[in-house]
């Protein structure tokens, strides 16, 4: 690859530099840079590093190349840009406005790069300079704004809208510090905060002339027409805007996060008392509404109230924005110079990510009926017709709820709006069902003095829709039963999806070029094209292609490992992963379990040989208060190291646990997977989409039958997957008849063993009790059912280590899986998005090139 070859000094003569770059065109598999397009980049590159970082070679860091290579990256995007909003001011599509409390982007120099198609001109214009291009890329930090899979789904939303056209803009907030970065100290994690503006980030526009007023607190007062939101506390929403580039297609979108700011005329009274230091301080309070994302999930914030207003925040000045776009468009005039927003659901379309943004619903209608003056009836239906909610969650406590006291008194208008959407839902429901009181009363949005925000984004809006069909069925039958009974129309599935721009084509591009041997180069944009390989699968020189590149890859990460944590792995052992949350929903116990059972196995089973070796990785964060996940992770480091130093196992299994789970250390152990494990109890993950990644990139799935793995299974069938342990309705069964995992324990001799190795401080040698109340909690009550499904686990990795012996099969069942896997490819979710919901469609054609970046194009 041309691109990992930095680090070797060209002399800058121009002679030597064409020589140079015919023999790297040979080598290059990505792409043919035009000496032209890396000349200008080079010159870009120079020009940015003299006059927007002022520095010469010789005192410039490795993050001042970064830097400046970003910028003049950007250069490129920049008429792109801006040349997206002038097409879409002129036609005056629908828009699709995408709001999300969480954005979990990842790196942008790469995935831009390659988007806008100059990747290649960049590597070797890198090369000609003698620097290292991962180095370079190394230095960015990541945009993390998220607790982990609902920002990573908005991150794939937002790279898919604009890969299809589609005029979209996804709106967030700017959070000073966003997820924590994990370290493990002495097997334990500790959190440091993430700093991510520290260094200043090249992709970001900063946009202070737009700003927009939010108001908080106050009261509620009669004016002549209605009803008035007045002495209110008012914080500034400043805009700051992220290009999202669409892949070779010339569309940039764009993402706003918005930064809350002071207004200079908060507390005017105090600066006129003469208390100047008591105004300043004040200030700074109304700009912590920004200063820090939440870790956990609704109703266990610490300070509710900020949480409250971080999304009362987000909605209040996106509606703005989106409202101001409105009112600049021709149908929104009228004679009158009132804006007419009757057609306002025709050209514009939010879709609300979970609960945290249904404050658009009761603000949309305060806008409507107090400034503008439109009736409840006719606000009513423009809401309706103009809102769409995704739910998120499959776990009951995660569904938000706010207290009503609160909401009063930090949005008193909105809390009146409130009251009045439950009262007409609840006379529909009486009218509708002709019940009595009592039943009626047990579908409010308001109990225990609570509002529902779920039952609010299914009210407020035309669509509401589950992330895979078992979630969106759990929906209908459990959580919005009665809902759907009422508007079964509204109900519908949309099931995730994961980008391929980022999640083959950027990460892996070993098994990238043997795809594109065969498919072309389109199939980034047409992942259903992959379903062709299906008919390879037993074609013995593109077997050996895919295992080379799996090879190639997995050799590379052992150096990775090896350089980053000093340990020495196996490249031919069999990768097995398991990387997302830790959290006792993801069962990482069943994990555990199964590594200790072999680790007993090869200490005290003087029979037992395995014919191959296993590496386990396991990574992810648990959330800063969740005790549980914490200790779970320091049994996983204690195992890891009893296991990886002794003798006797000899490297026979090693554990590897990844530091800082996020998307940059998906992208490096993702490619690498020979198995990956998703073993949630069924009924407790929406969709998941890790999996999804791991299919692609040709691993071998093992996992419940929960969420979007039920359909996965339809598509590649069980015999290509590794699937075991309770379905769904037989966890019901279990339940019903009463479950006891001590009887489970006390009838398995293996697990019983693990367990009391575990539970008596066998991986704890310094503290004895350090693990007995976890393993307590499994005695006794264990929630997730982990020692029900232990013996089925442990059969199943056996067979998952037989099958791996046999490598035809494996890599029949590996190509298998990445033909199937264009189904769960993000531009299929968002397809039917625009679809079934927005009523857009997505361009089939690329834009032509502006006139000043023709030059680049190749
Ligand atoms: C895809 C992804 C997730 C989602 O993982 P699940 O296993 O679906 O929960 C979380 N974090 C990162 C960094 C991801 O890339």
């Amino acid at each position: 690859m041309l691109r990992r070859m930095g680090n070797i000094p060209v002399k800058s003569d121009d002679n030597e530099n064409v020589i140079q770059n015919e023999k790297l065109k040979q080598i290059s598999v990505r792409g043919i840079a035009q000496v032209e397009d890396v000349n200008e980049i080079k010159a870009g590159f120079n020009r940015h590093l003299h006059y927007t970082l002022i520095k010469d070679r010789n005192i410039a860091t490795a993050h001042d190349f970064y830097m400046a290579l970003a910028n003049c990256v950007k250069d490129h995007i920049v008429s792109r840009w801006i040349r997206t909003q002038q097409i879409s001011y002129q036609r005056e599509p629908k828009r699709v406005y995408y709001l999300s409390m969480e954005y979990n982007m990842g790196r942008f120099l790469q995935n831009n790069m390659i988007n806008i198609g100059i990747e290649d001109a960049c590597d070797e214009a890198m090369y000609q300079l003698g620097l290292d291009m991962e180095e370079l890329e190394s230095m960015e930090g990541e945009l993390h704004l998220s607790n982990g899979s609902m920002g990573r789904l908005s991150a794939c939303f937002l790279d898919s809208m604009a890969s299809l056209g589609i005029p979209a803009y996804g709106y967030g907030i700017r959070y000073n510090a966003g997820a924590f970065t994990q370290r493990i100290i002495d097997g334990e994690q500790h959190e440091d905060v993430d700093d991510w503006l520290r260094l200043g980030n090249p992709w970001e526009r900063a946009r202070p002339e737009y700003v927009f007023p939010v108001h908080f607190y106050g009261k509620v007062a009669n004016s002549a027409i209605g009803r008035e939101w007045v002495d209110t506390q008012v914080v500034y929403a400043v805009p700051h805007d992220y290009p999202i580039p669409g892949y070779k297609n010339n569309v940039v979108n764009t993402l706003r996060l918005w930064s809350a700011k002071s207004t200079e005329g908060f507390k005017l009274k105090l600066f006129n008392n003469g208390d100047y230091i008591q105004a300043i301080f004040d200030r700074c309070l109304a700009e912590n509404i920004t200063r820090v994302m939440y870790p956990t999930a609704a109703n266990t914030y610490e300070n509710q109230e900020i949480r409250l207003k971080q999304e009362y925040f987000l909605c209040s000045a996106s509606l703005q924005d989106i409202i101001t776009r409105y009112k600049s468009s021709k149908v929104s005039q009228t004679d009158t110079g009132r804006t007419d927003f009757t057609n306002f659901a025709e050209k514009n379309i939010i879709q609300m990510n979970n609960t945290y943004s249904a404050w658009i619903i009761p603000e949309l209608m305060r806008i409507l009926i107090d400034v503008e003056h439109y009736s409840w009836g006719a606000a009513w239906k423009i809401v309706n017709n103009s809102c769409a909610f995704t739910n998120h969650n499959i776990l009951s406590v995660s569904l938000e709820k706010w207290p009503v006291e609160l909401i009063q008194k930090v949005l008193p208008r909105h809390m009146e709006i409130l009251y009045q959407i439950n009262f007409f839902h609840l006379e529909n429901l009486k009218e509708t069902f002709c019940v009595n009181l009592d039943t009626v009363y047990g579908l409010s949005c308001i109990s225990n003095e609570c509002f529902d925000m779920a039952m609010l984004g299914v009210l407020g809006s035309c669509a509401v829709n589950g992330v895979s069909k078992f979630h969106s069925n759990y929906l209908k039958n459990f959580t919005f039963s009665k809902l759907y009974e009422l508007e079964p129309e509204k109900f519908l599935n949309i099931t995730n999806g994961v980008t391929p721009r980022r999640w083959l084509f950027l990460c892996n591009p070993t098994l990238s070029n043997v795809i594109s041997e065969k498919l072309g180069d389109k199939w980034p944009v047409q992942l259903e094209k992959l379903e062709s390989l299906r008919k390879l699968c037993r074609d013995n020189n593109f077997m050996r292609a895919i295992s080379k590149a799996k090879e190639d890859n997995k050799q590379k990460l052992v150096e990775t490992i090896h350089k980053k944590y000093g340990i020495e792995i196996d490249p031919f052992s069999l990768f097995d992963v398991q990387v997302h949350k830790i959290h006792e929903y993801k069962r990482q116990w069943l994990n555990i379990l199964h590594i200790v059972t072999l680790y007993n196995r090869l200490k005290y089973n003087k029979n037992y040989s395995p014919k191959q070796c296993r590496t386990v990785f396991i990574g992810g964060k648990a959330e800063p208060g969740d005790k549980i996940g914490k200790s779970i992770i320091k049994l996983i480091t204690s195992i890891a190291q009893i296991i990886n130093d002794d003798p006797v196992i000899d490297g026979k299994i090693k554990v590897i646990v990844l530091e800082n789970y996020g998307v940059t250390v998906a992208e490096e152990i993702i490619p690498c997977a020979d198995v990956s494990q998703h073993l949630t109890l069924p009924g407790s993950e929406a969709s998941g989409t890790s999996h999804m990644k791991f299919m692609l990139n040709g691993s071998i799935i093992v996992a419940t039958l929960d969420g979007a793995i039920l359909e996965i299974v339809n598509e590649v069938g069980h015999v290509n997957m590794f699937i075991f342990g309770m379905n769904f309705d037989e966890k019901k069964e279990l339940q019903a008849k009463g479950y006891d995992p001590m009887e489970v324990y006390k009838q398995n001799a293996d697990l019983k063993q693990c367990l009391d190795q575990i539970r008596s401080g066998f991986f704890s040698p310094r503290n004895l009790d350090e693990f007995s109340d976890l393993v307590d909690r499994l005695l006794t009550k264990d929630e997730y059912f982990v020692l029900a499904d232990y013996e089925d686990y442990i059969h199943t990795q056996d067979l998952v280590s037989t099958t791996f012996e046999d490598k035809k099969k494996w890599n029949e069942m590996v190509i298998r899986n990445i033909a199937v896997s264009g189904r769960f490819s993000i531009d299929r979710t968002v397809r039917e998005y625009a679809k079934l919901i927005w009523n857009v469609e997505p361009m089939t054609e690329a834009l032509p090139a502006p006139a000043d970046c023709d030059k680049i194009l190749n």
